[in-house]
């Protein structure tokens, strides 16, 4: 192990390393062990907390709740630390899985080379050098060969512009940087802006305990009951017995789940048999729902039958006919919209304490110091959570101030979208890999086999350029073009490029370029893909000593 002081002072003189890494959370941590511990590398991870887990150590909110199920939500890079780490339920809460992600830092020894509390401000490339120069917050200067970002998809707080937010005299937070201390609830009039996969896992847990909630709901939404539950010892012992099984499936398939889609079709399946078989998918619930069939985000009239069979679940479960019909009111297809898992979202609606206002009707004009006004009423709050989201993929990423080859700057650069090959790597922007980046598959699979896939081909790739003597590495402009015409083309072969306000495509974000950014061509299918470009000598990279 090499392991660096990740503690020296603030100081004006360069600290040389192999490679710098931001964040310390899924991909982080795993990308710091491999270059660590498989590459002997000097290394250095600078994280903006006080501790480790990225998105799980911000996202915070009540209810939060992973939507992939404990058992494939882990590293299985390691069969140790699957061996030796038991969850407790089929879906882990926050809590949980940053207790996992501190093991997992505890066990390999992480810590000492990440640098908490520090953000990195700024990247520049001095192509003589082919090294990265990075400063941070704390005033230091960092010189690596590499530099590679774990930055999260989802990390970036989305707190909408609403005129007046400052006025508002009670307390406001988004769900996405939520207080350590947690936010008492009791006795409060609590105003909920947002019904994504956040406000749905929160909504419920709030009106458990606020004196009443108001919930302010531009799209309606699907949702699949997650039947949570806590894990028995069989599958306990299955899980760990099946692991080589399990990861198979999930390095093999469409989404990186521990499930593969039926090999069968919505319109040709007989309507009766079509029902028993959706029947059971929503009593087994979770995201594996959209596993009953092959075709629900590819064929248009096929979505259409799943989709009403959410709607009818809406309308059977929702007693008050009105805030049904507000729920049920879907504008887009089932799944081409992130679809959320819940505990007990729609049943919610039929408490006293909680009411649901159209937005799409009558839109939010104002915050007011009182509470929130719409169009044609105001509604007194104490509190007003925000889950509107996040700047997703290209957030993160770009707040990172990062210059490349000619002092080109990574967001003008990315002015009309992201673009770039594989997900990987930027063109001018040599011996920068972004883990999960935009154009990867990413936010549409189950996240940490994506996270590990990335992290072990940026590693195989370095471990390359190591033995043969390559400095520098970089993606060619024409293998970015061919590769963003792909992240297109997979696009429309689905109906996830139909939805026009997704934030797939950016558009929840006023001002950002809409382009459809995760790579809808299926994990397994990209992994092939990587692995040949790596069997045809890095095709599309240009590598030089
Ligand atoms: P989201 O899916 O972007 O949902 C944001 C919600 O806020 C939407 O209902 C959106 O309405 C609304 N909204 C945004 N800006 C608004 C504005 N200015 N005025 C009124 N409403 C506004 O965000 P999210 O729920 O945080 O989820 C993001 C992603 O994080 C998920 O899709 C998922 O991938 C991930 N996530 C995962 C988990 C998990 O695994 N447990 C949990 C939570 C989130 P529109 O739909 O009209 O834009």
């Amino acid at each position: 192990m090499n392991t660096v002081a990740a503690s020296s002072p603030a100081s004006t003189a360069p600290i040389t390393l192999d490679a710098i890494i931001i964040g310390a959370g899924f991909s982080g941590m795993y990308q710091l062990l491999s270059l660590r511990d498989k590459l002997g590398m000097k290394v250095r991870v600078l994280e903006a907390a006080d501790g480790v887990g990225g998105t799980w150590y911000w996202n915070r909110y009540p209810g939060a709740r992973c939507d992939s199920e404990s058992h494939s939500y882990m590293f299985y890079f390691s069969k140790e630390l699957v061996n030796e780490w038991e969850w407790s339920e089929r879906y882990p809460q926050q809590p949980e899985i940053l207790r996992y992600l501190n093991h997992v830092a505890d066990r390999f020894q992480l810590r000492p080379d990440i640098q908490f509390n520090t953000r990195m401000t700024s990247a520049s490339f001095d192509s003589g050098h082919n090294r990265w120069h990075v400063r941070t917050d704390t005033g230091q200067h960092y010189v690596a060969k590499f530099l590679i970002t774990g930055v999260g998809c989802l990390s970036s707080a989305n707190v909408p512009d609403i005129p007046g937010r400052d006025d508002f005299q009670g307390q406001w937070y988004h769900t996405g940087q939520w207080p350590h201390e947690g936010v008492d609830f009791t006795g409060k009039r609590v105003g909920v802006v947002g019904t994504g996969s956040t406000g749905i896992q929160a909504i419920p847990v709030i009106t458990a305990q606020a004196k009443h909630v108001t919930v302010f709901q531009r799209t309606a939404n699907y949702s699949i009951p997650a039947r949570n539950q806590p894990l028995t010892p069989e599958f306990k012992r299955f899980a760990k017995e099946q692991a080589d099984g399990i990861r198979h499936i999930m390095n093999t398939n469409t989404n990186a789940h521990p499930f593969r889609m039926a090999p069968r079709k919505v319109m040709e399946t007989h309507p009766a048999e079509r029902q028993a078989l959706l029947e059971a998918a929503w009593l087994k619930g979770g995201l594996e729902f959209r596993a009953a069939f092959n075709d629900t985000l590819i064929d248009a009239e096929a979505n259409q039958v799943i989709a009403e069979f959410v709607r009818g679940k809406i309308r059977a479960i929702v007693k008050n006919p009105k805030t049904a019909e507000m729920l049920s009111d879907i504008d887009h297809p089932f799944a081409a919209k992130r679809p959320p898992v819940d505990s007990q979202y729609f049943e919610t609606y039929n408490r006293d304490n909680i009411d649901l206002v159209n937005i799409r009707a009558t839109p939010i004009e104002r915050i007011t110091a009182q509470g929130i006004k719409t169009s044609d009423a105001e509604y007194p709050l104490d509190i007003i959570v925000f889950a509107t989201g996040f700047d997703a993929m290209t957030g993160s990423l770009l707040k990172l101030d990062i210059e490349g080859e000619n002092g080109v700057k990574l967001k003008d650069y990315w002015h009309a979208g992201p673009r770039n090959y594989l997900g990987l790597q930027v063109p001018g922007f040599p011996n920068l890999f972004t883990i999960t980046g935009p154009g990867s598959p990413s936010v549409l699979c189950n996240l940490p086999p994506a996270i590990e896939q990335h992290v072990d081909w940026i590693t195989n790739c370095i471990r390359m350029m190591n033995e043969q003597g390559f400095n520098r590495i970089e993606a060619t402009p024409e293998a970015s073009d061919v590769w963003c015409n792909e992240v297109n083309r997979a696009a429309n072969a689905t109906l996830l490029a139909k939805v026009k306000h997704s934030w797939y495509l950016g558009a929840n974000v006023p001002g950002k370029p809409q382009v459809f950014m995760p790579y809808a061509g299926g994990f397994g299918h990209y992994s092939e893909i990587c692995n040949q470009v790596v069997k045809e000598n890095y095709k599309g990279f240009r590598l030089s000593a």
